[in-house]
């Protein structure tokens, strides 16, 4: 069933550029004005700033809705002249006049501003004009810089400080007109209409979800928010590692089964009742998806019933699946070699913990909490022990809890559901800056690239800017 996967991992970068698409997209544009200025909105902060109000040489930047920015700050020049041959006659030409763009831009440590100078030039024979056209700008009518941008996301979604009062957010808002304007809450987010799973190939993913709280009383059902993570490091695979958000209103069982249309492979999550119909349903194409469960969650059941009534039986079993943890000495070896190791150790001390389980089933009250946690993993054994057979799967879903911990930290924070708008932006902008997490050392430095990039790139080429592809990521890094 998992045949074709060489030729799906060759095509990586080709089938996941959707989920970049939709990632990157909204995030790229999250601190977008939430109006485009109105032209009186413009003259006024014109006025504001005490500047004249100049006709706009681009139809697409209006220089009206900047203001000069401070001049205390350091400043560097970028120049886009053209050439010095007049396009009509050949002749040399002469600079007649200049126009300049301020953007105020954050390199770690501190703020410049990056002055685009654009001389205009005439031509001494035929008085043709010439001038080059202003770069793209991450944000059209704003005056940040991709290095800002990126900071701000940083400080919002590795450093859950709300993006409205970071010190580097209130700072740009004292020195730019249009910063007040930056908030997250307008872009809308550009769906794809595949699913995302068809476009990232994996043979095995993590899954999690999350709650979301609602902001205001009487939104309904609390929100969610899915976690989908491959990641082969632990057996040295191949594909980098990848993250992928996707938000829900509600945590009904169609919501995992629609994001996880056309995905083959295993699955490894909790025992969230909603799965099962992804491993058992008949109707699907193609039809495979294999349940692989997580002994973390099982232990965790003994454990609390350890701490609250210090049963021997929980206590044996929890030292029990604790000797399984033979497990960490087979990281970074290959899939055969683990599969080595959990046959020749684990499988016998599995085979003896089922036959404790039952026997100590047989002498306890069938409605205690301590029969409930056995029965909870002796009917799901064939999905614990899976991975004794198979060198790719992992003992436990931590690397899906993992991925959900940034979001319990942005609940305390900022993270709520205002709206199923707000869910998806938070997802796609969680989906970009926790893949980027995976795969390089600096995060930010990877979002500046591509905030400073994607305006102006092929939309049919967007797989060039994945951590991977973009040439900033670090060597495959083993999990932690
Ligand atoms: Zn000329």
């Amino acid at each position: 069933m998992r045949s074709g996967l060489v030729g799906q991992r060759t095509a990586v970068g080709n089938q996941i550029r959707g989920f970049f698409l939709s990632a990157a997209s909204p995030c790229a544009k999250e601190l977008e004005t939430e109006t485009p200025p109105a032209a009186s909105e413009a003259t006024a902060a014109q006025a504001e700033a005490g500047t004249t109000l100049e006709q706009p040489s681009s139809p697409q930047l209006p220089k009206s809705a900047r203001r000069a920015l401070p001049a205390h700050l350091p400043a560097r020049d970028v120049v886009h002249a053209p050439s010095c041959a007049c396009p009509v006659c050949g002749r040399e030409m002469r600079k007649v006049s200049e126009d300049v763009t301020e953007i105020l831009d954050y390199i770690p440590g501190h703020f410049e501003v990056v002055r685009h100078v654009r001389p205009a030039f005439s031509c001494r024979r035929c008085e043709s004009m010439a001038q080059s056209h202003m770069p793209s700008l991450p944000i059209e009518r704003g005056q940040a810089g991709a290095g800002l941008l990126a900071h701000i996301l940083v400080s919002k979604y590795c450093d859950h400080v709300r993006s409205t009062t970071s010190p580097a957010f209130t700072r740009a808002k004292a020195w730019s007109s249009t910063a007040p304007r930056w908030r997250p809450g307008s872009a809308k987010s550009r769906r794809s209409p595949r699913p995302w799973s068809k476009r990232l190939p994996a043979e095995k993913l993590h899954v999690d979800d999350a709650p979301v709280p609602v902001w205001a009383p009487g939104m309904g059902k609390t929100k969610r928010l899915w976690v989908y993570l491959r990641d082969e490091r632990p057996f040295g695979g191949r594909a980098p590692p990848a993250v992928v958000y996707r938000y829900s209103p509600d945590r009904k069982a169609e919501h995992p089964r629609a994001q996880l249309a056309h995905f083959d492979g295993f699955l490894q999550a909790d025992g969230y009742s909603g799965f099962g119909p992804l491993y058992q349903a008949a109707d699907r194409q193609p039809p495979s998806v294999t349940e692989v469960t997580c002994w973390a969650h099982v232990r965790r059941y003994f454990y609390d019933i350890h701490v609250t009534t210090n049963a021997p039986i929980a206590g044996e079993a929890l030292q029990r699946i604790g000797n399984l943890y033979v497990e960490r000495t087979a990281i970074k070896l290959s899939p055969e070699q683990r599969q080595r190791i959990r046959q020749s150790v684990a499988r016998p001390l599995i085979d003896d913990l089922a036959t404790f389980l039952d026997a100590s089933l047989a002498m306890i009250s069938g409605r205690s909490e301590l029969a409930k946690a056995i029965r909870y993993a002796r009917s799901r054994w064939a999905a614990l022990t899976r991975y004794l057979d198979d060198g790719t799967l992992e003992i436990s879903n931590n690397a899906a809890e993992r991925a959900i911990r940034p979001l319990a930290l942005g609940r305390k924070n900022y993270l709520f559901a205002g709206s199923d708008a707000g869910g998806e932006r938070a997802a796609a902008a969680y989906t970009l800056i926790e893949t980027a997490k995976l795969n390089s050392p600096d995060p930010q430095a990877y979002l500046r690239e591509v905030i400073d990039r994607i305006a102006d790139h092929p939309i049919n080429r967007v797989a060039e800017l994945l951590p991977w592809n973009i040439g900033l990521a670090s060597p495959i890094r083993a999990a932690a």
